[in-house]
């Protein structure tokens, strides 16, 4: 049948209007019928694929795999590998845990109930009359399961505030109502489970049914909105996996982790505390650990030396006027420790949240030429930042913390032979540090909005390429992310794996356009005409304080030889055998090795067993045969008996394991 070639355009028109152009992560194109969905998306790639995606980034937005897509648009599906992926299913499983506490406590209230790194929590006010305790928590688990079961669909639904303040006034929830009453949009969406329906944003899954597995976690109190002064409410941590397996393996790691908590470690081992008095996220380093930092400092000091670095020093504090020059104040400034007033009146410091604005004015104290570049200053900078109590947490999250800091003044044609330069440091460093398992992130434009960074076209186009280039004379395994640069400019992650494969970030290359233009930084080139220079702001170690951490839950505190506080106790196997012990003392402190004694008047196999708690690298027992022989009999942790050794012999084995180490 042949149709009229008129109505055959028309409807070739209708039916081209209603397809939209869908545009992969890979860059393919692929056409869809306008009003397609995440999960119509991924089902055309294939069922599996389908069942194993749980939201879709749409121009960089993350939605729910069930809204419809009208306009042509970048998609990525996430996965459960993905933070969005995981996001978007904890986020769902805070609102299963609402609908199991609501059937379990009719009249409960709901503050809020976030997905967090690990999982999701909930916190709630189940009414003063009833507790909820840690044995209700397989009781809620149950009844969340029985839910989850039900594959009841997570339905969005588009409402204005007067009538969202109504819906939560008859409810009876003042914490929801009081939450929309600040909202400034007008536009507020709920999403309805089964028989709960909550305030928020999304996105979440298509439905309940992926939600496999559940733990709850922990109880904790938490003041509403943070405030002291306002009612504890009860939050109630979980955790939800697609699969039984996975729990199973998280909780396992869990119970390894808690002997590794570099809090409970760091006490044991002497290295630091924290004062109430003093403040809280503030931490006191002890000798023991005061030195241990020391050694990494002088590490990286020498390092640093050998790379061209020069040292600076500057101030705590620094006027306001410092800050807002660099931006800073906007950042930090409203939620931050507040300006310190002196008694001149409008004078107003600030506590530095970063070193940066002071090495740029040291940059800026004398002028420079082309052929003087790159400057490269250096400084173990103490900055601070005022954290949320609820979010600190041992010497990971603090309020005031030292920075390895350094920024690189250099011409944009240095760029990548500098990145290179620092990416040498950071290799030396994991080395000596023995983190062998780590991953790198290259965060770049989004390129589909150039136009929110600053900096020009070609300065980002030379920047990006110089650190790919980097990269890969580097020979680095590398993840590109677009859209994850600041908008000042592109930066290397390097992100370490620890012993349990939990990913932390450390070292940081940052390009930065913006603060030589804030500060007005020049040089002159070989044209004698003025230039901007590029800064590079980067910190291997990232923080001392965060570092440290790392590497206790790394290594459960058994640090390398080079840098382990004590690195051998001389062990008599009686008093009588306490003064050659002495000797044995003198002579290794004589060669640098950091010894100690255990004169305690006990059995030797205590004496061994307590000093093994104690992470001490190597034992050196001594009694009738070592004393007649002049020498010592070493036990290595973990290695056990290694052996009489002479005392330079010993000397040597230990000077030679250090230098492998640092090698
Ligand atoms: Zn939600
Ligand atoms: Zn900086």
């Amino acid at each position: 049948m042949k149709l009229c070639p008129y109505l055959c355009k028309l409807f070739q028109k209708l039916v081209y209007k209603h397809m939209i152009k869908i545009t992969f992560p890979d860059k393919s194109i692929r056409e869809f019928n306008n009003d397609v969905t995440g999960i119509e998306i991924a089902r055309s790639i294939s069922e599996r694929l389908a069942k194993k995606v749980y939201a879709i980034s749409v121009n960089g937005e993350v939605w729910d795999l069930t809204r419809p897509i009208n306009k042509d648009a970048s998609i990525k599906l996430h996965k459960w590998e993905d933070a969005e992926g995981k996001h978007a299913f904890w986020h769902s499983s805070a609102h299963l845990l609402a609908e199991a506490l609501e059937s379990l406590y009719p009249g409960i209230k709901f503050g809020i109930g976030p997905a967090i790194e690990n999982g999701f929590y909930y916190d709630v006010d189940p009414g003063d009359e009833v507790i909820i305790k840690d044995n209700d928590l397989v009781r809620i688990e149950q009844k969340m399961t029985e839910l989850a079961r039900q594959n009841n669909s997570y339905i969005r639904k588009k409402i204005n505030k007067a009538e969202a303040l109504d819906y939560f006034t008859r409810k009876g929830d003042e914490y929801k109502v009081e939450l929309i009453s600040e909202l400034v949009d007008e536009d507020i969406f709920l999403y309805t489970q089964g028989s709960f329906t909550d305030l928020c944003r999304g996105p979440h899954l298509p439905g309940t049914e992926p939600i496999k597995a559940i733990k709850l976690l922990s109880i904790a109190g938490a003041y509403w909105r943070g405030d002291e002064t306002r009612k504890q409410l009860t939050r109630i941590y979980g955790i939800t996996f697609p699969k039984k397996k996975m729990l199973d393996e998280y909780l396992i790691m869990l119970e390894e982790a808690k002997k590794r908590d570099h809090r409970r470690i760091g006490k044991e081992l002497e290295l630091f505390t924290f004062s109430q008095k003093v403040g809280q996220g503030l931490p006191l380093w002890l000798p023991k650990g005061a030195q241990l930092r020391e050694r990494l400092e002088n590490f990286l000091r020498k390092v640093q030396v050998d790379y061209g670095y020069l040292p600076v020093i500057t101030p705590h504090i620094g006027q306001k006027e410092l800050f807002i020059t660099s931006g800073h104040y906007d950042k930090y400034g409203k939620d931050s420790f507040q300006p310190i007033h002196t008694p001149e009146e409008k004078e107003e410091f600030m506590l530095k949240p970063m070193n940066c604005p002071f090495h740029c004015e040291i940059y800026k104290s004398k002028p420079h030429s082309y052929r003087e570049l790159p400057v490269r200053y250096a400084e173990f900078g103490t900055v601070y930042r005022y954290e949320q109590s609820g979010e600190l947490h041992g010497l990971t999250r603090v309020r005031g913390f030292t920075q390895d800091d350094a920024h690189i003044f250099c011409r944009p044609d240095q760029l990548k032979e500098e990145f290179i330069k620092v990416i040498d440091i950071i290799f030396l460093i994991f080395k000596a540090l023995d983190f062998n398992n780590f991953l790198t992130q290259v965060s770049l434009r989004d390129w589909e909005n150039k136009e929110k960074y600053m900096g020009g076209e070609k300065n980002w186009k030379k920047a990006e390429k110089a650190i790919l280039e980097a990269c890969d004379e580097k020979g680095l395994d590398y993840i590109i992310e677009y859209g994850e640069a600041a908008f000042y400019g592109p930066k290397l992650d390097f992100m370490v794996k620890d012993a349990l494969g939990r990913k932390w970030q450390l070292g940081t290359i940052q390009v930065d356009y913006n603060l030589p233009e804030r500060f007005d930084l020049e040089y002159i080139g070989a044209d004698d005409k003025r230039y901007r220079p590029v800064m590079i702001h980067r910190a291997p170690f990232g923080s001392l304080e965060r570092f440290v951490a790392v590497l206790i839950e790394h290594t459960v505190g058994k640090f390398p030889l080079w840098l382990t506080p004590d690195q051998a106790v001389i062990l008599p196997v009686s008093e009588k055998y306490n003064d050659y012990a002495k000797k044995v003392l003198n002579f290794l402190n004589n060669s640098d090795i950091r010894t100690l004694i255990d004169e305690r008047n006990e059995k030797i196999g205590k004496k061994i067993r307590d000093n093994e708690l104690k992470k001490i690298p190597y034992l050196l027992i001594v009694g009738e045969r070592e004393v007649e022989n002049k020498t010592v009999s070493v036990r290595k942790q973990g290695e056990g008996d290694q052996g009489a050794m002479k005392l330079t012999d010993f000397a040597k084995l230990i000077q030679e394991e250090i230098r492998k180490q640092l090698k």
